[in-house]
């Protein structure tokens, strides 16, 4: 039995069995069988409320608390910086709509995975940052303790709530309440600060049994009013030329089978955003991805599922959306199906906002819309459907030949070319996918087949997220993972390929590598010693970075090497780092993002 089934399978019956640990080669707190203290609280609240897994990196005062969590049978991931483990906690939350759990040291660790916490906040992922703290005393009064800061209050403008524990008995409504918080309505970061001295707190095991709570439906689902439904289907019905844009929000909600009824019942073509790739196949009729820059200026109506009108979506109007100038409105109107009721208007007018969980919104449009079958549900009219296929199929095709050149170093599409088959051909493997123009190219040229199998850099454009999204996605899946990254992205987070080793994780990594940040070929204009900002040590061999720790490297230099290391890789599941060698040219400034550079700005 794996420690994750082992865990699983223990009671978590906060009896602590508080024995001393002799496992775990710290301090025993516990006096007698008859007590617990917060250490073993603390363990007991997460496995009560089913959490298997933690991600942090030990240190004062969590370091016994990571051995005795291991030792009660949850799956510790230990990384080798905070910022990784975090990311690490916000995508399983992500994968599995529990918080994930990251463990941080104070002050330095703290700010570590603070990074963590405001992306999984802004990404409406759920995650639980949970950080050792100095003693209130000393920090309220500002005497100087090791590592003290006042945690609590930096971490509350970026997460959606934080909360702090200050005695054992209070341990199970702190960890109910982070639960609830990061679940419950639009999910999101949580920050639990927890003093050192909690941790060794005594207190009688059958009390601390009873202060524990499992969470009874910490996610309620919401139903959204029928007269929203039928505003909006009113809407969709009168389209004429109607889209469906699928965010991460509908990939996090795991409704899938409706999602997918719903689409096909109507008919309409549909958009998915990054990390709602696969939610349908991308080969999927009706996916309009390769058809994006006709179907948006073009549309009338338009219904987001889980999606928000930000910046990826040039925030509903402009020339993206047909509008004259760049903050013009387009002309669509707009039915957004999201859970928070604060979403709508918050960039255009949203004329039919459906306010709920994800699956009950569509549930809901299915059900009206099986109600209207009488009257009969008309599918978008056929030139809209001619329209578009023309377009993607126009598009599909112009990719094809550029993806079947085979030039001498390879480009992102020779490379991509490669992973877009062995993505194929095993569809149930994760990709996590971060770059500049690895991110974009990646995104468009490799079809996803089944949901939340991609996952990226999301709201933020983040880099930094490649090896901590690997180990998480490969540790709460057990599938193996694909991480295309671009040469500038991986250093964000290269040193957790140790990680990926000593977990014995099947994770194959692919640097695009173009020797630096867009491209490599970049010189000092002065002629001085010091090489350009944006480039990197011309031909490094990052391969060698996993094998000094016992896995795989390949130095790929064409596509043929690059498919056998990938295929060695998928059968083998052993750890890989493949160096892919690109045109040191190839790539342009901050990827499909060029316009958002000031200087591109003042043209
Ligand atoms: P994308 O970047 O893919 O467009 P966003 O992160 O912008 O996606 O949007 C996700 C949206 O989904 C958010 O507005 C969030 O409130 C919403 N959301 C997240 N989870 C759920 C859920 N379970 N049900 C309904 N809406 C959700």
């Amino acid at each position: 039995m794996d420690s994750v089934t082992a865990a699983r399978n223990a009671t978590a019956s906060a009896t602590t069995q508080a024995a001393p640990d002799t496992t775990s080669g710290g301090q025993t707190n516990v006096q007698s069988p008859q007590e617990t203290d917060g250490f073993h609280l603390l363990i007991d609240a997460l496995k009560l409320n089913g959490i298997d897994t933690v991600f942090g990196l030990p240190g004062i005062p969590i370091t016994d608390l990571t051995r005795k969590a291991q030792a009660a049978g949850l799956r510790v991931i230990s990384f080798r910086h905070e910022q990784n483990a975090g990311y690490a906690a916000s995508i399983a939350g992500f994968m599995t709509q529990k918080p994930g759990i990251c463990l941080t040291v104070s002050a330095p660790g703290f700010l570590n995975g603070l990074t963590a916490l405001a992306n999984a906040t802004t990404n409406c992922f759920p995650m639980i940052l949970i950080s050792g703290s100095s003693e209130r005393e000393v920090v309220d009064l500002q005497q100087g303790d090791y590592e003290e800061m006042d945690q609590l209050a930096i971490a509350k403008p970026l997460a959606k709530a934080a909360f702090r524990v200050l005695h054992a008995e209070d341990i199970g409504v702190g960890v109910a309440r982070a639960i609830r918080a990061a679940v419950s309505g639009r999910p999101g970061g949580v920050y639990l600060d927890l003093p050192a001295k909690l941790f060794p707190q005594a207190m009688d095991a059958e009390a601390g049994r009873n202060s524990l709570i499992k969470v009874v439906d910490p996610a309620p689902r919401q139903i959204p009013g029928r007269d929203a439904v039928e505003r909006a289907l009113d809407l969709l019905k009168a389209a004429k030329r109607p889209l469906i844009i699928l965010g991460k929000g509908a990939a996090y909600a795991q409704a899938d089978a409706d999602i997918r009824a719903l689409i096909e019942k109507t008919g309409i073509p549909y958009l998915p955003m990054s990390m709602a790739k696969g939610l349908l196949p991308d080969t999927h009729p009706q996916c309009a991805s390769a058809a994006r820059s006709y179907v948006l200026p073009e549309a009338d109506v338009v219904m987001l599922i889980g999606a928000r009108l930000n910046w990826l979506l040039s925030h509903g109007k402009g020339k993206t959306w047909g509008g004259a100038s760049a903050k013009e409105w387009g002309g669509q109107r707009f039915i957004q199906l999201d859970i928070s009721p604060q979403e709508a208007d918050s960039n255009v007018r949203i004329d039919a906002p459906v306010v709920g969980d994800i699956g009950s919104c569509v549930s809901a449009m299915l059900a009206a819309i099986d109600a209207t079958a009488g009257s009969g549900w008309a599918k978008p009219p056929a030139d809209w459907l001619d329209a578009v296929a023309e377009r993607r199929n126009k598009n599909v095709a112009k990719m094809a030949e550029t993806l079947a050149k085979d030039p001498t170093p390879m480009n992102f599409h020779s490379a991509l070319n490669v992973v877009r088959d062995i993505v194929k051909s095993n569809p149930d493997a994760i990709l996590v996918n971060e770059g500049a123009n690895a991110l974009d190219f990646t995104r468009s040229i490799v079809d996803m087949y089944k949901p939340r199998k991609r996952l990226d850099v999301g709201t933020w454009g983040v880099m930094g997220i490649g090896m901590g999204f690997s180990v998480a996605a490969a540790v709460v899946s057990g599938q193996p993972v694909i991480a295309i990254e671009g040469d500038s992205a991986f250093g964000f987070s290269g040193m957790e390929v140790e990680t990926i080793c000593r977990y014995n994780l099947p994770i194959c990594v692919v640097i695009l590598n173009n020797n630096g940040v867009y491209r490599g070929d970049e010189v000092n204009p002065t002629g001085g010693r010091d090489p350009a900002p944006l480039v990197f040590v011309k031909d490094a061999r990052y391969e060698k970075l996993m094998e000094a720790f016992g896995g795989v490297g390949v130095h790929a230099t064409t596509p043929g090497d690059l498919r056998k290391a990938m295929e060695d890789a998928i059968r083998s599941r052993r750890p890989t780092l493949i160096n892919a060698i690109i045109d040191e040219k190839a790539g342009t400034e901050s990827g499909r993002i060029t316009s958002l550079n000031p200087s591109a700005k003042k043209k």
